[in-house]
């Protein structure tokens, strides 16, 4: 089954001469319950489609779809709801609430949207995000590895159809990095999770099953079961 289906979707940034096409007509179909990396220089487009894939931004023609809805077709009352209860994203700065705890975080989208945890998906979030006794402790309490964690731990409670990683090893430590990717790794293997993460390091996309590589907005080649030496 197809969890998110991406149909020759173009953005440009800008007008006139100084107008960038940072997706030029993509496509690609995102399998349920696989873990998809997502490389290429910097600058060929790869947060763009990962926001316009998330409905975080607007693309300018082209389809996007999650499930069998087409995000690009919706109004923003739809969209807001799509987003919320299909899509999670993981931002490479964390992008927690500093005012909240750890477990505050966790649980913000299902407080957003008004809705209790499924239980055991909850226990199962909790226990795997392996934070012990820090839950109750504010993001600035803890380290960059462990404020990753709860924002992967955010991106998975309402158990979205698709989790969008930009970098979400970019600013960690290898072994930080390590315990994010295995993570995201079991999401998948345990629960049948679909991910798309966006990375520079061959040892992340070692952890994947499917690698994307784009150039000046276009994908370029794919590579299946990625080991390091082949994606260096
Ligand atoms: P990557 O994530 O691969 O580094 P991006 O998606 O960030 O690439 O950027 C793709 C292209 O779009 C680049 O040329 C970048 O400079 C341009 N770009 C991205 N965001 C903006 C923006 N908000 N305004 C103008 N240009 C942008
Ligand atoms: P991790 O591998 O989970 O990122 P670290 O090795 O960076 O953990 O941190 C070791 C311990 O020090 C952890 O228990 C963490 O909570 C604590 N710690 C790290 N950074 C900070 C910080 N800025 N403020 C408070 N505690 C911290």
């Amino acid at each position: 089954e197809v969890a998110a289906r991406v149909v020759a979707l173009t953005k440009t940034y800008g007008t006139g001469e100084a107008r960038i096409t940072a997706l030029d007509e993509v496509s690609l179909d995102i399998a349920q319950g696989e873990f998809t990396a997502v490389m290429g220089p910097s600058g060929s487009g790869k947060s763009t489609l990962m926001h316009c894939c998330a409905a975080l931004d607007r693309a300018d023609s082209g389809s996007v779809f999650i499930g069998d809805q087409d995000l690009t077709r919706l109004k923003d009352k739809a969209l807001t709801r799509l987003r919320r209860d299909q899509i999670g994203f993981v931002f490479q700065s964390y992008n927690l609430v500093p005012t909240l705890t750890a477990e505050e975080n966790i649980l913000l989208p299902l407080a957003i949207a008004g809705r209790k945890p499924d239980n055991d998906w909850y226990a199962g979030v909790i226990a795997t995000v392996g934070l012990g006794d820090r839950l109750s402790h504010k993001p600035s309490e803890l380290s960059g590895g462990q404020q990753q964690r709860v924002a992967v731990a955010r991106a998975l409670v309402s158990r979205p159809r698709i989790v969008f990683a930009d970098e979400p090893t970019g600013n960690l430590d290898s072994r930080s990095g390590a315990e994010v990717l295995e993570l995201l790794r079991s999401s998948v293997v345990d629960h049948a999770q679909t991910v798309v993460m966006v990375t520079h390091d061959p040892v992340a996309a070692a952890y994947t099953d499917r690698v994307v590589f784009l150039a000046d907005g276009r994908i370029v080649d794919e590579l299946r079961d990625p080991d390091r030496e082949r994606v260096l």
